[in-house]
């Protein structure tokens, strides 16, 4: 479709309600009448896969209360089955049966739940796990973050975005996951002495930024961006690639700098952070007090496992966790003295406390064990690969191109191609998708020999 001359492109039809129907047989709960249709999970939408349902928790910053912990524990052992720390920091459940109506009801008794039915899907905000502990941040991002959520929660407009949609605020962390594009972020930095929120759009923090805002606006231009989205995109349009694909970037922000102050921003360039901060025993901000990060591996976790962490969370913390992007989880305000005595409950739990284990740093999508789409058994591979690696590297196995796992592109990409065969894949800042293709269908013993023959070469960065 052609732009106008102010390559601001008119929309052909209005947004419509979305129509309310259940899209699973598995939606019994009253509350998942009010849902529409998607093919990806929430909390009341439970999305069908070959073990069973997948119910998708979504969390504030990352953020839950041992209680809550505790609860997810409960119904999924009563009800489901794995429980999955996601890539967007949130939880899901799997293998749920035809008992979702009462998985759904726990979780909300244990205030997991949106405010109403629609806000759900909306409640994508993505924090550093480290937000207002972290020893290199410009500023706490939690209060404008609860600010954006709340937002999101209550406008009915906002419900109208896709599942997908989703923001990021930096605060200038140096535990940041500064890889995964989001449809809007933001990013904080001193400039004279005053914090400003650097954003850019359809991205991540690592891009150019194109404009930035004062600290007291970053509200404001979150609502702005998404009302000017919905304004301008089709209904096809979901994320705002999809937008920005057909329509100038400048013609978007030419539009958006009507609606609110914006300075132009000419020399940042987001600061460059550490591979594993989210592993093992960290300063915080605060003399004294430490965080510890553990990985369960490949992002699974049992009720025992998370009970248990839960419960070091009251022992030796404040009584929350905090998921994080790496699909691990993080014990925040422990007392340095206490560091290594949660570092070995985390152990005793199987969670992975050492940078240099590989099975911290393996990720696998669900695979042919529970996705219809995979074509191999990615967990159990990565295991296998866990055990013949020469040494721990940053590597992706994906069952597909699909590539749930991992929003990013790894060091290291394994292909499914055929049950325990892969392609190998390094990545290039020069090539989309998984980088330069090296190898095709090897078996798993064959990636190791491979990877170890190269082991002295900067694969892993
Ligand atoms: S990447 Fe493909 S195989 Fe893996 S979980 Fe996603 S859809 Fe399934």
């Amino acid at each position: 479709m052609p732009a106008d001359k102010a390559g601001i492109i008119p929309r052909l039809r209005p947004r419509s309600a979305f129509p309310t129907q259940p899209v699973s047989p598995l939606n019994e709960h009253p509350m998942s009448t009010a849902l529409r249709p998607s093919a990806c999970p929430g909390l009341l939408r439970i999305v069908q896969a070959l073990d069973g349902g997948i119910c998708r928790i979504k969390l504030n910053g990352g953020s839950i209360s041992a209680d809550q912990a505790d609860a997810v524990a409960d119904v999924a052992e009563q009800f489901g089955g794995a429980i999955e720390a996601t890539n967007r920091a949130n939880l899901q459940i799997r293998g749920i049966g035809q008992q979702s109506a009462a998985l759904i009801e726990g979780l909300l008794a244990a205030g997991l739940g949106p405010r109403t039915a629609a806000a759900d899907d909306v409640r994508n905000l993505m924090l550093s796990p480290a937000a207002g502990i972290d020893r290199q941040m410009h500023f706490d991002t939690r209060g404008l973050a609860g600010q954006i959520l709340d937002t999101l929660q209550s406008h009915p407009r906002f419900h109208e975005l896709s599942a997908k949609f989703a923001v990021q605020l930096d605060g200038g962390e140096a535990l940041a996951m500064l890889e995964h594009p989001h449809d809007l972020w933001l990013s904080a930095f001193e400039c004279d002495g005053e914090t400003l929120l650097a954003f850019g759009l359809a991205g991540c923090p690592t891009d150019r930024a194109v404009g930035a805002v004062a600290l007291e606006h970053g509200h404001a231009l979150v609502v702005a961006v998404l009302e000017l989205f919905l304004e301008l995109a089709r209904p096809e349009q979901t994320r705002m690639r999809h937008l920005l694909d057909e329509l100038p970037l400048s013609a978007f922000i030419g539009q958006l700098s009507t609606r609110l102050p914006i300075k132009p921003i000419s020399h940042w360039q987001r600061a460059a952070v550490a591979d594993d901060l989210h592993i093992g025993a960290h300063p915080q901000n605060t003399s004294g007090r430490v965080y510890i990060g553990a990985v369960p591996a490949l992002g699974r976790l049992d009720p025992v496992m998370l009970r248990g962490a839960a419960q070091l969370a009251r022992q030796f913390g404040n009584g929350s966790l905090r998921f994080t992007p790496w699909q691990s989880l993080l014990l925040p305000d422990v007392n340095a003295g206490d560091a290594v005595q949660v570092l070995e409950g985390f152990q005793r739990l199987n969670l992975q406390t050492r940078a240099g284990e590989p099975l911290a740093r393996l990720i696998a999508c669900t695979g042919s064990n529970g996705c219809g789409k995979g074509l191999a058994d990615t967990k159990q591979d990565a295991r296998l690969l866990a055990t013949l690696l020469p040494a721990a590297l940053n590597i992706h196995l994906s069952g597909c191109p699909r590539s749930c796992a991992a929003a990013h592109c790894a060091p290291v990409t394994l292909l499914a191609v055929n049950p325990g065969h892969y392609d190998l894949y390094f990545r290039d800042a020069t090539l989309p998708g998984f980088g330069a293709l090296h190898a095709r269908n090897l078996t798993i013993e064959a990636v190791a020999t491979l990877l170890a023959t190269r082991s002295r070469s900067p694969l892993d960065a």
